[in-house]
């Protein structure tokens, strides 16, 4: 346990990390594959989980953004601790299951792994999308506190669908900037946090942005960058990067862990929290509270077999 932290803040924004993600899927995914023209055209400023968009969803209903990062805190809670080959049976078992959404990548590699067993899919060039850092957010919890073992993690929870240097690099970063505002990074140490990433990954600079939304992990991080260090709360936050379009709603997913972490709880509009499919926004919020006990800032190790659930 490290002896100076608020369990009750640092457990506060770690659900808000969680439900930033439901809630930024739910918000995106109406606007996903849009251009900001015509999401303006469509919708004014679009600040409100309608649902529709091109896979018409009912309001609230989330996609593999969420439920990917459902599938490891599943595993990982049930194992009472880090289980990758859980994570990937987890991932099989929810694509038998017909998903509403399921990116090209992810696909073969749970493919892979069901026809092979494998649990690393070979390096590929065209590997450099945004489904693997878009489920980050539980492995960021289980390994709270210890940031060399959660860069591990999220490397090897990636590469059971994504094998890329940038994919890496964004699961590590981007679960290295919701660690650190978890355990309460001010809005400087964060801006710290992020220049030090872009300056090993060029990638990822976010300054001069031309609104560059893809899946491509490299517009991801720099359009999630952009809006959440050119705002200042949460709402305004996911509202700027959700009309930028494009693949809005893993970027509103990014986004919202990242703002979760930073603002809490307290910083999410009700509103918002209220539209959200009630069974998801029950489980993420106590998946949240359960990954962090398995954590080393908790007094756990979530890789030995400590079943302090
Ligand atoms: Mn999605
Ligand atoms: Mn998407």
């Amino acid at each position: 346990m490290i002896p100076s932290l608020d369990m009750a803040d640092v457990l506060s924004r770690a659900r808000a990390a969680f439900l930033g993600v439901a809630v930024g899927d739910a918000l995106g995914a109406t606007t996903e594959y849009l251009m900001p023209e015509e999401i303006r055209r469509l919708h004014g400023v679009h600040d409100r989980i309608v649902g529709g968009g091109w896979l018409h969803l009912a309001p609230g209903q989330v996609t593999d953004d969420t439920e990917m990062s459902l599938c490891i805190a599943r595993a990982v809670i049930d194992a009472g601790g880090w289980d990758l080959p859980g994570i990937a049976d987890r991932f099989a078992r929810w694509m038998k299951g017909k998903p509403v959404d399921l990116g090209a990548t992810c696909r073969r590699g749970i493919r892979d792994y069901l026809l092979k067993g494998q649990l690393e899919t070979p390096p590929n060039e065209w590997d450099a999308g945004n489904g693997a850092a878009m489920r980050m957010v539980p492995v960021a919890l289980c390994t709270l506190g210890d940031e060399e073992r959660m860069a591990r993690l999220a490397v090897a929870q990636a590469r059971i669908t994504h094998n890329h240097p940038l994919s890496d690099a964004a699961c590590a970063g981007l679960g290295r900037m919701v660690q650190r505002a978890i355990l309460g990074a001010s809005r400087a140490q964060l801006r710290a946090a992020a220049e030090e990433l872009c300056a090993r990954t060029p990638a990822f600079r976010f300054e001069p942005y031309r609104g560059e939304a893809s899946g491509y992990v490299g517009d991801t991080v720099r359009t999630v960058f952009h809006h959440f260090f050119g705002t200042g709360n949460f709402r305004d936050c996911l509202v700027a990067t959700v009309n930028q379009g494009g693949d809005a709603d893993t970027t509103g997913a990014i986004a919202g862990m990242i703002a979760g972490a930073h603002y809490g709880r307290k910083g999410i509009p009700e509103r918002w929290l209220r539209r959200l499919d009630r069974r998801v926004r029950d489980e993420v919020e106590a998946a949240a509270g359960r990954l962090v006990a398995l954590s080393p800032a908790a007094g756990n190790d979530p890789e030995g077999r400590n079943g302090a659930v």
